[in-house]
């Protein structure tokens, strides 16, 4: 690693460490998988647990991540997951503008480095940053979850193409009996994108 990415590291810690959520949490919650992979999964902000551990997806929402990754035949290996927030943000509430602000130029570089060919985007927080190409005072504008979900979409994103699929978010789906209808249906649709063998 150069010293300029190392530079750039440390920006980027500064950055989320200047909001209130980080100056709280227990740990940065950065990321976990393959980092040359070519699909990435990409949630709202960490829980308790993840919190706890500093992994992503660990808690009651990573047990139906695991199960869906299980259903398409996808394993750690072949992903990489992150967040749009890198700290726990109390109670577990939404994250506020200046939060995802701090924090996503974080993703962005994540992206820029492992260059997915595929993004998940799990709820609407997710979805939204994707489908504003990143650009937060446009978040607002765009459909939400219900919506969008399982349409897939070509874009760009910072230069790079990629294919978005918006699925609801894994905790979203755990009371909700209606929704892992959806869920399950959206599965296929991921399965049918990583089965094509233009992207391995
Ligand atoms: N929910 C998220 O969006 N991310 C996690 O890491 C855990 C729960």
């Amino acid at each position: 690693m150069n010293q300029n990415h190392l530079q750039k590291e440390t920006d980027l810690i500064e950055l989320a460490k200047n909001t209130e959520i980080c100056k709280k949490c227990k740990n940065l919650v950065i990321g976990k998988g393959n980092e040359k992979a070519e699909i990435m999964f990409v949630g709202e902000a960490p829980g308790a647990n993840e919190d706890e551990q500093g992994i992503p997806f660990v808690g009651s929402a990573g047990k139906n991540l695991d199960k869906l990754l299980e259903k398409v035949g996808l394993t750690l290996n072949d992903i990489y997951v992150t967040n749009i927030l890198k700290c726990r943000p109390p109670e577990n509430r939404n994250p506020l503008p200046e939060e995802i602000k701090a924090h996503t130029p974080w993703l962005v570089k994540q992206i820029d480095e492992i260059k997915p060919k595929i993004i998940c985007s799990l709820g609407n927080y997710a979805t939204k940053f994707f489908l504003a190409k990143g650009n937060l005072e446009n978040m607002d504008k765009q459909e939400g979850i219900t919506k969008v979900h399982g349409k897939v979409k070509e874009m760009e994103f910072n230069g790079l193409n990629i294919k978005l699929i918006p699925l609801f978010h894994p905790a979203a789906i755990i009371y909700n009996r209606a929704l892992i209808v959806e869920w399950e249906k959206d599965m296929e649709i991921v399965k049918r994108e990583i089965s094509q063998k233009t992207l391995f």
